[in-house]
């Protein structure tokens, strides 16, 4: 394993970097995109975790909004998660990278089940982990998950991937003199209600000290220049 500064990461995608110029769903050469990003640093021996989301196909509130049942529109957003993990494995399995698609709802006939020494075990053995359906539990998000699943891996850092280069000070696509913040703490986050992850998700970072760095995916080399301590991005802590 190489000398980084970052050598076990949980990838947080959400099911929005899978659309590139879609209106839904996912984009072919978009998660290739993203497949190739994430093979660089697994070629580089970097313990690489990936929670998956599910806004490019469902989203429980959407559901809900409609009167569906909270909870039910919850699973039907656990399950789009599923179908986006598959898509990805398909993708990176392409490029030669072994993976795993873990799934915190049983389906045993596409996933394995998650049993965390298990997943722990894939990660020694190099292997890609990519997790779906959450939390399992409705009225949580992909971000909590990526949050959760960061600490039981052992993740050193949590990387948010977005389409912008971090955080700004205010909306980057509405107004053009908008700053990037290279770093901040979770507090400010939180206090200023900057739409980075769920608050619930910034919380648990915050107590149990684990990193988050916002960056863009569409970036060339930004996953690896964030293992090699480049400055890139947003850092939370
Ligand atoms: N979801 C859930 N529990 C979880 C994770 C996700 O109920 O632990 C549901 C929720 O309805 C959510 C949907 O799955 O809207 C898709 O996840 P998310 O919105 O986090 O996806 P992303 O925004 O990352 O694409």
């Amino acid at each position: 394993m190489g000398n980084y500064v970052y050598n076990n990461v949980l990838l947080k995608l959400s099911g929005e970097a899978l659309l590139g110029e879609l209106p839904f769903g996912i984009d072919d050469r978009m998660i290739k995109k993203i497949s190739i990003e994430v093979k660089q640093i697994w070629e580089m021996g970097v313990s690489v975790s990936i929670v998956i989301g599910g806004g490019n196909i469902f989203r429980g509130i959407k559901g809900a909004s409609h009167g569906m049942d909270r909870a039910s529109a919850d699973y039907m957003g656990m399950l789009a998660t599923v179908i986006n993990g598959l898509a990805l494995q398909d993708s990176l399995e392409k490029l030669d990278v072994p993976t795993r698609v873990i799934s915190a709802i049983e389906m045993r006939q596409i996933s394995e089940p998650y049993i965390r020494r298990r997943a722990l075990r894939h990660l020694e053995k190099g292997r890609v982990v990519i997790f779906v359906a959450g939390t399992g539990n409705p009225y949580f998000t992909t971000d909590t998950a990526a949050a959760l699943r960061a600490m039981e891996m052992g993740a050193q850092v949590l990387l948010k991937a977005t389409k912008v280069d971090g955080i700004y000070d205010q909306d980057p696509m509405v107004y053009k003199n908008a700053k990037l913040i290279e770093k901040i703490t979770y507090i400010q986050v939180l206090d200023q209600n900057l739409k980075v992850m769920d608050s619930t998700a910034i919380s648990m970072c915050m107590e149990y000290k684990l990193p988050i760095i916002v960056l863009n995916i569409n970036k060339e080399g930004i996953l690896k220049s964030t293992i090699e301590g480049k400055q890139v991005g947003t850092l939370v802590s």
